[in-house]
Formats: C-alpha cells, structure tokens, sequence
C-alpha cells in the first residue's frame, strides 16, 4: 500500500521550491534588461541557460501538479495507462511518474 500522504507531502515541497526557483529566473532575466552594452554578450548565454531551468522548472510543475490531482483523485500510486501499481521504488526517485516502469520503458 502506498503512503500516498508521505508522497502528497513531498510534491508540495519540491513544488514550492520550483515556484521559488521560477521567480528567481524571472527577476534575473528581468534585471538583465537594463544593463550595458558590453555585458550583453555575455549575459545572452546566461539567459539561455537560465530560460532553460526556467522551462526545465514549468514542465515539472505541470507534472507535479498532474500528480497532485491524482492525488485528490484517489489515483495516486497507480499507472495511468495499465492501471498496475508503481513500484515503490520507483515513486521514490520520481514522485510524479505517472507510468509503472514497463510503460515509462515505451514512452522513453
Ligand atoms: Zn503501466
């Protein structure tokens, strides 16, 4: 049986450190608009990277947030293409997964 509240638990934390993580990006690139000339080169791969963990931290948010409605739904812990349970091994290292490992295996 899986601890669903133990995993309810660790959703919210690593989601409200994403949505710091976010705010961080935007302020920076924000700041970055008012700066010289000569550092713009340099801040231009900044930027890129930043956008990137800016991007990188949206698409886990959408799919924490996926997981939290299974949550809600009572649906947690279960993949949503077999319906098999997900190891918990596996919930472990991706609290959001919505798949077992066989079927993450397919999409992959
Ligand atoms: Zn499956």
């Amino acid at each position: 049986m899986i601890d669903v509240g133990k995993y309810s638990a660790i959703l919210d934390a690593r989601l409200k450190e994403l949505e710091a993580l976010l705010q961080e990006v935007d302020a920076e690139l924000d700041s970055h608009q008012s700066k010289d000339w000569e550092e713009l080169a340099v801040e231009r791969e900044g930027d890129e990277v930043l956008e990137r963990r800016g991007t990188d931290a949206q698409a886990e948010i959408a799919k924490i947030r996926a997981a939290q409605a299974r949550i809600d739904e009572g649906e947690f812990g279960y993949c949503v293409e077999c319906g098999d349970e997900i190891a918990e091994e596996r919930l472990k290292l991706v609290p959001f997964t919505p798949f077992c490992h066989t079927c993450a295996a397919k999409h992959d």
